[in-house]
């Protein structure tokens, strides 16, 4: 495997449109313009496709039609999630929101906004492999608490969350809860009464649908205030002219990734398998990060020694490959992720670390290539570590490294 081909290992972070989205959308952006709230017979047919949409997305998750709300994806779904019943559902002295650690920031960042304007908030440990503990979330309840929000699965690690147990805790207190679902979605079975879920975040471009539009799951009966007002959209929830191709495409992808998705699980854990089998194998001085089992069919992330992520991230793209590293490079920081943090993974460890996301897309070729590329990017970003001996193929510590430094070596 000498040419360097075009390999796509971060559906994690976005997929590929399906062609079939891609031509339900196109009516919608020529002749079928209407905007649905019209009374008009364009406004009409275009009302009727959302309609239809909406009860793909309801059926997807074991939910009902009208619980479902179109937003722009699962920032704004988880936004509206949180925000939305925290304010609706108020207690008289401060409020109080239970979160885990290891969240996405579509979460993180919502829940410490909101603490920093009156409510109270608990962020939840978790364990080694990025589980949380439900008996910590019963803990952490109070007589205010108004909401327990927990992701599905983590994006970094893959690490499912036990939510229906959790669930199950907080609704002993009669307590709302939210998950984020956007790495779940069409990746595992979704159905919010095996949940037991009230709020359920969905986005469309990580099922190979468009980017900008998504979905909130409510249970009927749930307190929610709108974000932003205006018409009476969505039932008053979400005001703002639909996002019709959008919505239209998410249904269509949804509709037909649905019926692929036994198919598709065995097939990416199979690749999945095999490229983290032959890592550990292959390359010394690596770690699994993450549960074993408990993980999205298609995702692994790991550590490798003595290896700055970055530049491993920089050669591995100038290989054709593109993948992510477990840190927040991608928001320009240089930070180390939060969430291996949160697992106590070390931090020179943190430092090297790779994501490999795979999609219904990825072959075994995708696999033999990483793997006649990263072993060699790898030793050769090692012997310029000043925490490697290439003589003797180990980690030096830090005393080492510095005593070899003066000594000029
Ligand atoms: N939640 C999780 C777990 C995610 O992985 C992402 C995307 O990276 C989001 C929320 C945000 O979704 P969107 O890009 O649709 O706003």
């Amino acid at each position: 495997m000498n040419e360097t081909r075009q390999v796509y290992l971060d559906n994690n972070a976005t997929t590929r449109l399906r062609p079939e989205a891609l031509e339900a959308m196109m009516p919608h952006m020529t002749d079928q313009f209407g905007n649905p709230s019209s009374v008009h017979h364009l406004g009409r047919a275009v009302r009727a496709k959302i309609s239809s949409a909406r009860d793909i997305i309801a059926h997807a998750i074991g939910a009902d039609p009208s619980e479902i709300f179109f937003t722009s994806g699962g920032t704004e779904s988880n936004n509206l999630a949180i925000k939305g019943h925290a304010w609706a559902d108020r207690k008289a002295s401060g409020s109080h929101i239970i979160t885990s650690s290891i969240e996405h920031p579509a979460v993180l960042e919502v829940c410490k906004y909101l603490s920093k304007n009156g409510y109270e908030l608990t962020q939840v440990p978790v364990d080694a492999d990025a589980i949380v503990d439900p008996e910590a979330v019963r803990e952490a309840i109070k007589s205010n608490t108004t909401l327990v929000t927990i992701m599905h699965a983590n994006n970094e690690v893959g690490t499912i969350q036990p939510v229906a147990e959790i669930t199950k805790i907080a609704k002993e207190s009669g307590i709302t809860v939210h998950t984020d679902a956007v790495q779940t979605f069409m990746k595992t079975p979704v159905n919010v009464d095996e949940l037991g879920i009230d709020l359920l975040s969905i986005s469309a471009h990580k099922v190979n649908g468009p980017k900008g539009v998504g979905a909130l799951y409510v249970r009927s009966g749930t307190k929610m205030h709108p974000l932003g007002h205006g018409g009476h959209q969505e039932r008053g929830i979400r005001a703002g002219t639909e996002n019709v191709a959008g919505i239209i495409g998410f249904a269509k992808s949804v509709e037909v990734g649905l019926a692929e998705m036994e198919k598709d699980r065995a097939h990416t854990k199979k690749l999945r398998d095999e490229l983290e089998r032959r890592i550990l194998a292959e390359i010394p001085h690596t770690k699994l990060n993450g549960h074993p089992e408990k993980r999205l069919p298609g995702t692994v992330n790991i550590s490798f020694k003595c290896i700055e992520g970055e530049a491993l991230l920089i050669n591995m793209d100038m290989s054709g490959m593109a993948i992510s590293t477990g840190s927040a490079c991608s928001s320009g920081s240089l930070d180390p992720s939060h969430v291996l943090m949160a697992m106590d993974i070390p931090h020179e460890i943190i430092h090297g670390s790779l994501r490999f996301s795979f999609g219904h897309e990825n072959t075994m070729d995708d696999v033999d290539y990483v793997m006649s590329r990263l072993p060699k990017i790898i030793t050769n970003l090692r012997n310029i570590s000043p925490l490697w001996d290439p003589k003797e193929l180990r980690v030096v510590s830090l005393e080492e490294a510095q005593s070899n430094a003066k000594v000029g070596h």
